[in-house]
């Protein structure tokens, strides 16, 4: 038999905790974000389990410690601009929502943008904006950026990306070779350049170029 709901989400936020995620703010949006509203179907009853979950379109919802460490990793001030790449199920960015300022967040997959806009208007979440398009690129119109957070795992850092982060700004995305061995890193931009460090392994779908076929 599975526990009533506010037993699950206090384990919820047990987790968190035991994995890191220390950060008041961090801690305060992801109990106030439900993540129940962006786990659909079959795994609807999972989704207070610290584990990342299928959604739609054959990609996944982040593990919460993992959303929580990068989450706090980007350490967000209330007047950041901030873009997301990889929008998936939208729980990265309604968090993103109760930190930032201003949330861009871009999806390849227009669907997957489409059903995360229902929700941020659903819960009022009125600084967020989804588009439909190759993060790889970035969003130039909106650049430069005070934060990027990739969802996705590239080879390394793209460029784009690089390039619309503010001085002293700070991008958090997993990188790696293959789909097995990934790291979260932590790039800050520098006047001069750019300073990076492992933060820890991760394991996330793989950041893909140009649109999804399925839109
Ligand atoms: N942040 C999401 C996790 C989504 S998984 C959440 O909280 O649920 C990563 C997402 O990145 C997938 O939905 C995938 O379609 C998307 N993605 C992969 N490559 C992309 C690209 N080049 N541009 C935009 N989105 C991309």
């Amino acid at each position: 038999m599975t526990e009533p709901l506010a037993e699950r989400k206090m384990q919820f936020m047990y987790a968190l905790r035991s994995k890191g995620v220390t950060d008041k703010a961090v801690l305060t949006a992801m109990e106030k974000i439900d993540r129940g509203l962006f786990v659909k179907g079959l795994f609807a009853d999972r989704a207070y389990e610290d584990t990342p979950l299928p959604i739609a379109c054959g990609q996944t919802i982040s593990q919460p410690s993992v959303v929580g460490l990068m989450t706090q990793a980007l350490n967000v001030n209330p007047r950041d601009k901030v873009l997301e790449v990889g929008t998936g199920s939208g729980y990265q960015a309604a968090i993103l929502s109760q930190l930032a300022r201003r949330v861009y967040t871009v999806e390849r997959h227009r669907r997957l943008m489409t059903e995360a806009q229902q929700i941020f208007q659903e819960l009022d979440l009125a600084n967020v904006t989804a588009l439909a398009a190759d993060g790889s690129f970035g969003l130039p119109e909106q650049a430069p950026f005070d934060r990027i957070i990739v969802t996705a795992a590239a080879e390394d850092a793209p460029g784009p990306l690089l390039a619309q982060l503010k001085v002293g700004g700070i991008m958090v995305l997993p990188v790696g070779q293959s789909d097995a061995v990934q790291s979260m890193i932590k790039v800050v931009r520098t006047d001069d350049g750019y300073d990076y460090q492992e933060i820890r392994p991760v394991r996330f779908v793989p950041l893909v170029e140009g649109m999804a076929r399925d839109n």
